[in-house]
């Protein structure tokens, strides 16, 4: 029963202010408290309640599940480095002298440690992501230089060319000795890829291309790799052939070229190349990004990129592929790896980030109970509501994109058709959505940690300076969720068509009919844990949201396609669209975490995993609340019983933190050291309680 409340009178709100300021003058100038190896837990000061009802969890066993295959590659990365101080980035580095570390880092890891990335894009690219993401936790400019060597440069002659490329460029790529570029965006083209101006035109005389800059705006920009290490790109332009019938050349549409860009012995910038370096950014300050100007570079015919088109000795284009739409879309749909590495290396940052804040906040105190101990700033509801969701949200996207690396890996070995739509969108999808709520988390974590997360030394700064940018490239996120709206609407369209949806699309198939007929009035009232914590009225509710989202989007665009035309009533529904993309992402990366749950063998690691799959999908179901009450679909009474759930579920998600955050497995030197070397003090904490 809840208690009265009395109504203040002067006199005890006069006492009130008086313990506040007691309170607050005590915490100005604290009372100096030893810490000692014999001091107990009670003395940590957790909530009594906080201790209550604890799940045991094995961490090992937690950790076991959530391992890949590929921990041991993992392992020898991480020991690679930490056996060498030398090659470790310290915190105050110059621009320059990042670049090369950089570069030293990866030559040794190809050269000294024997990591062949290359051929694990081809056999086993599994394999490959988890390289790329230890890397990233070591330096995430190190991450981001192996995937302009291997997946962007490497992976463009590899899956857009064809066997004379493999055989020529193979080894030379994988062992460093031929570093590369993938040079796509320009100064005025961006996003709009199929906008390129850079142009390649054959000459049949000679049997080559010409490659051109036409204009400043054409200026390759932004080319990783380019400013100082790159010895050759793969230069997207646009393919002209010389018309047969009437004066001039024919358009043929982007495809990818061979660029050699300095001299393979004497590494001097090759005829006709223009390179400028792009300076000093944000962050990645360990990547070289430059700018490329072609002026009249010929290059033999031989290194066009010809899997999906090709130019004969006469001139005549031929393609497997009817349009230049198709191409296209062939050409693009081959790099979609990077997305992958992007989605499963911004997981890994964020685990990184919740390691940190929540260990920090379980050790650090600050006010308390009169005349007890001060308490772990972690006992206070504010700050488990900033980090317990997202503690779940961060297991959510471990299993989603281990499933995504999954697909990918199955969709280039077996060549499976039925899978090429599913790693799409789902990577287009949780690429956008993941490294959108990454770069959103790491400033509560910072500011999670008070003033000592602002200490370079905690590695906040450096992580979102250097995550930020995995918004954009690899495809704007904002771009990225149109697409897997475009998807949605093209599947609902084939639904009532008879066609077949993407495995991931397929809950589709029975949610329009379900989802969109009247909320039943009775389970609307529903209240009961079991109910609430039940995963098919979770993932009925998200699904609920996501099939009325792209129905009503249906609806409009079709109404403001009259008036405005299809550019216009897009621009028109924008919003909404992005809004439905987020909402398909969130059910399937639900649906995801669900699956992952029921199949663990071990009880009280499923019983762990069970709480945090219904704090991630409570937390979301409150966070929309207003679009279920407006529907009816929640009653109020379930609003508030959901809401009641939700702080539950965060407080006992915060009992098995630790554990939750130790199955990370993150190596000491990633997460634990910067605590532990902020001061004496803290070396103590972090010793006491056995981080
Ligand atoms: C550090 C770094 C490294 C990079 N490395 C490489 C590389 O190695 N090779 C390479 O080729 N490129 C590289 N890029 C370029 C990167 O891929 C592009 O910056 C990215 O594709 C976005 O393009 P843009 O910068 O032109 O942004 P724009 O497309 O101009 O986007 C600007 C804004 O407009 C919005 N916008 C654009 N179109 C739409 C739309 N249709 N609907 C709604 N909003 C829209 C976007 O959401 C964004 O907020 C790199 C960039 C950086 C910063």
């Amino acid at each position: 029963m809840e208690q009265k409340k009395q109504k203040p009178t002067a006199e005890n709100e006069t006492l009130i202010v008086s313990r506040r300021i007691q309170r607050v003058s005590l915490h100005l100038s604290p009372v100096p408290r030893p810490l000692h190896q014999h001091d107990t837990q009670e003395q940590l000061g957790l909530f009594p309640c906080a201790r209550s009802a604890k799940l045991e969890v094995e961490t090992e066993k937690l950790s076991l599940y959530m391992r890949g295959k590929y921990r041991e590659i993992q392992e020898k990365i991480y020991e690679y480095f930490h056996a060498r101080p030398e090659l470790q980035t310290p915190l105050e580095i110059s621009k320059d002298v990042h670049r090369e570390l950089c570069w030293r880092q990866m030559y040794g890891l190809i050269k000294e440690a024997g990591i062949r990335p290359l051929k694990y894009v081809v056999e086993d690219p599994g394999k490959y992501f988890a390289i790329v993401e230890a890397a990233g936790a070591v330096d995430i400019s190190l991450g981001i230089k192996l995937g302009v060597q291997y997946s962007l440069w490497g992976g463009s002659v590899i899956n857009l060319g064809t066997k004379k490329h493999k055989d020529k460029y193979f080894e030379g790529i994988d062992s460093l000795d031929y570093p590369g570029c993938f040079a796509m965006t320009e100064l005025h083209h961006g996003s709009n890829v199929q906008g390129l101006q850079t142009v390649a035109t054959f000459d049949p005389i000679t049997d080559e291309f010409i490659i051109n800059t036409p204009s400043d705006g054409a200026i390759k920009w932004w080319i990783g790799n380019a400013a100082v290490h790159g010895k050759f790109a793969s230069v997207f332009a646009k393919l002209m052939l010389p018309a047969q019938d009437v004066k001039g050349v024919s358009d043929m549409g982007v495809h990818a070229f061979i660029v050699p860009l300095r001299d393979l012995k004497t590494h001097q910038e090759l005829p006709g190349i223009e390179i400028h370096d792009c300076g000093h950014k944000v962050g990645l300050n360990g990547v070289d990004n430059g700018a490329l100007r072609f002026t009249s570079v010929r290059i033999p015919r031989d290194n066009l990129l010809n899997r999906f088109g090709d130019v004969s000795r006469d001139g005549k284009y031929t393609s497997s592929l009817p349009t230049i739409n198709k191409r296209f879309a062939a050409t693009l749909g081959e790099l979609v790896g990077g997305r992958v590495s992007l989605a499963s290396s911004s997981t890994s940052i964020l685990k990184i980030a919740n390691a940190i804040a929540i260990r920090y906040s379980l050790l650090r105190q600050q006010f308390g109970p009169p005349n007890q101990p001060e308490v772990s700033i972690l006992d206070y509801q504010s700050q488990q509501h900033k980090l317990m969701p997202m503690l779940a949200s961060t297991y959510a996207f471990h299993f989603a994109t281990s499933y995504l690396v999954e697909i990918y890996s199955q969709m280039k070995t077996t060549h499976a058709e039925q899978l090429v739509g599913d790693v799409h969108g789902l990577s287009a999808g949780l690429k956008a959505y993941v490294t959108s709520y990454t770069a959103k988390s790491l400033s509560v974590c910072r500011e999670a940690c008070g003033g000592h997360g602002y200490a370079a030394v905690n590695r906040f700064g450096i992580l979102r300076n250097d995550h930020d940018i995995f918004q954009t490239f690899e495809g704007d996120n904002t771009v990225l969720l149109q697409q897997v709206a475009a998807d949605l609407l093209k599947q609902y369209k084939q639904k009532f068509q008879g066609g077949t949806l993407a495995v991931t699309w397929n809950y589709l198939r029975e949610s329009m009919n379900t989802y969109l007929s009247q909320p039943n009035p009775v389970t609307a009232r529903w209240e009961g844990v079991e109910h609430l914590r039940d995963p098919k009225f979770q993932l009925d509710a998200f699904r609920y949201r996501t099939s009325r989202l792209l129905q009503s989007a249906a609806v409009r665009l079709r109404k403001h396609s009259k008036t405005l035309g299809g550019f216009g009533a897009w621009n028109r529904c924008l919003n909404h669209l992005l809004t439905l993309a987020e909402s398909h992402i969130e059910s399937v990366i639900l649906a995801k975490f669900i699956e992952t749950v029921e199949k663990c063998p071990d009880a009280s690691t499923r019983a762990a995993l069970k709480l945090v799959c219904d704090l991630y999908a409570l937390n979301h179901i409150w966070n929309d609340i207003g679009t279920y009450r407006n529907v009816d679909y929640v009653a109020p009474n379930k609003a508030k019983a959901i809401h009641k759930q939700t702080d539950y579920l965060s407080f006992q998600v915060r009992n098995i933190a630790k554990e939750l955050v130790d199955a990370f497995d993150l190596p000491d030197h990633v997460t634990r050291a910067p605590i532990a070397m902020q001061s004496e003090a803290y070396a103590q904490y972090t010793q006491f309680v056995g981080f």
